[in-house]
C-alpha cells in the first residue's frame, strides 16, 4: 500500500507549485544554468526510511551543507575544546560570504560562514590524508553509496573564486588558518560541489537526529557531543543572516546550500531536505523555505512548541 506520507509529500509538492520568487545562484555560473522549476523533498525517519516527492532522483551539488558535516570531522579531530579555540559558535548576523571575525579573538565567527568552512577545511587535512578525501569518504558512509563531484560545478566555481581566496588570505594573514589559502579553498570548494539527492540529505540528516548513528547501517559515524555541537550551531547559524527568522518560524537546526537544498534536523525524529533552485537575498531556497515551513507546521516538528 502507498504510504500516506507519499501522498503528504507529493501535496507539498503541488502546492508550492505557484512560489517562483528568486533566482538561481549566478556567482557561479554552473549554478545559474540549473532549470529552476526543478524541485524535490524528502524525509527520513531515525529508523532509515526514506519517502521522496518530486525530482527526488536530481543531483545537485551540496554546497554549504556540506559544513556542519566537515565541522564534525573536526571536532573529531580536535575535541570540542580545541575546535572551539579555533572557530567560534555566534551567529554572524551577516552574509555569509563576509569576512566575519570575532574581533577579540580573531576567529571566524562560526563554521556555517564561509570564512569558518575554509578554516574548518583546513583543519581536518593532513599530509596523509586530504581533507577532500575524508569528506567524500564520510559522505559515503552517511548516505550509504559512493558519492561523487560534480566537476562542473567544482570548475566554475574555483574559475571564480577571487572573493573566497580573499577570505582564505585575509584568515592565513591573521594566523586563522592552518593551511595554504589556495590549497584549502580549492578543497572547500570540491567539497561543496560534491552531488547528491535529497534522499541522500534526508539520510544524513536523519543520521544527525539519530544521535550520528546512521540509521540503515547501525555505524557510529559521529559521536553524541559532535552531534549535538553541530546540532546546535546550525540552529543557530545555520541560514546566515536569516537565523532568528528560521528559528523562531520552523523551528529546526538546518543548513542551506546556494544550489537550492535545505537539510532540517529533528534530532530523535527526522530528518527532513528540499531543493528548489531559486535563492533569497539571503542565499536560501525560496520555495525551499516555504516547503520547510510547511513541514514543520504540518507535522507539528517546532523544537520550542510542547507536544
Ligand atoms: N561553495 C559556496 C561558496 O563558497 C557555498 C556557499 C553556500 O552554499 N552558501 O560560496
Amino acid at each position: 500500500m502507498r504510504s500516506p506520507i507519499l501522498d503528504y509529500l507529493d501535496t507539498l509538492i503541488a502546492e508550492t507549485d505557484h512560489i517562483v520568487g528568486g533566482a538561481p545562484a549566478d556567482y557561479i555560473p554552473e549554478l545559474a544554468a540549473a532549470d529552476p522549476d526543478t524541485v524535490a523533498v524528502a524525509l527520513c525517519t531515525v529508523n532509515g526510511t526514506v519517502y521522496a516527492s518530486g525530482d527526488a532522483e536530481h543531483h545537485f551539488s551540496i554546497q554549504s551543507m556540506s559544513k556542519p558535516f566537515a565541522y564534525a570531522l573536526a571536532i573529531e579531530d580536535h575535541g570540542l575544546d580545541g575546535i572551539r579555540e579555533k572557530i567560534g559558535v555566534e551567529p554572524s548576523g551577516e552574509a555569509f560570504n563576509e569576512l566575519s571575525l570575532d574581533p577579540e579573538t580573531g576567529r571566524p565567527r562560526n563554521p556555517m560562514i564561509n570564512a569558518g568552512a575554509i578554516a574548518t577545511h583546513a583543519l581536518i587535512g593532513s599530509e596523509h590524508e586530504p581533507a577532500l578525501g575524508r569528506v567524500l569518504d564520510f559522505f559515503g558512509r552517511l548516505t550509504g553509496r559512493e558519492v561523487q563531484l560534480d566537476q562542473a560545478v567544482a570548475d566554475s566555481e574555483l574559475a571564480t573564486a577571487d572573493r573566497n581566496l580573499g577570505l582564505a588570505y585575509l584568515l592565513h594573514a591573521a594566523g586563522q588558518l592552518a593551511g595554504d589559502p589556495q590549497e584549502s579553498v580549492t578543497g572547500y570548494i570540491r567539497q561543496c560541489a560534491a552531488s547528491v539527492t535529497v534522499s541522500d540529505l534526508a539520510l544524513m540528516a536523519a543520521t544527525l537526529a539519530n544521535g550520528g548513528i546512521q540509521p540503515r547501517t547501525g555505524e557510529r559515524l559521529l559521536c553524541r557531543e559532535s552531534t549535538r555541537q553541530l546540532l546546535s550551531v546550525m540552529a543557530t547559524c545555520g541560514m546566515y543572516d536569516a537565523a532568528g527568522d528560521w528559528l523562531t518560524s520552523v523551528g529546526i537546526p538546518a543548513k542551506s546550500g546556494v544550489a537550492g537544498g535545505i537539510i532540517g534536523v529533528l534530532p530523535g525524529q527526522v530528518g527532513v531536505a528540499v531543493f528548489s533552485p531559486r535563492l533569497d537575498g539571503h542565499g536560501n531556497s525560496v520555495r525551499g523555505v516555504e516547503m520547510m515551513q510547511r513541514l514543520s507546521d504540518d507535522l507539528g516538528l517546532h523544537l520550542m512548541e510542547a507536544s
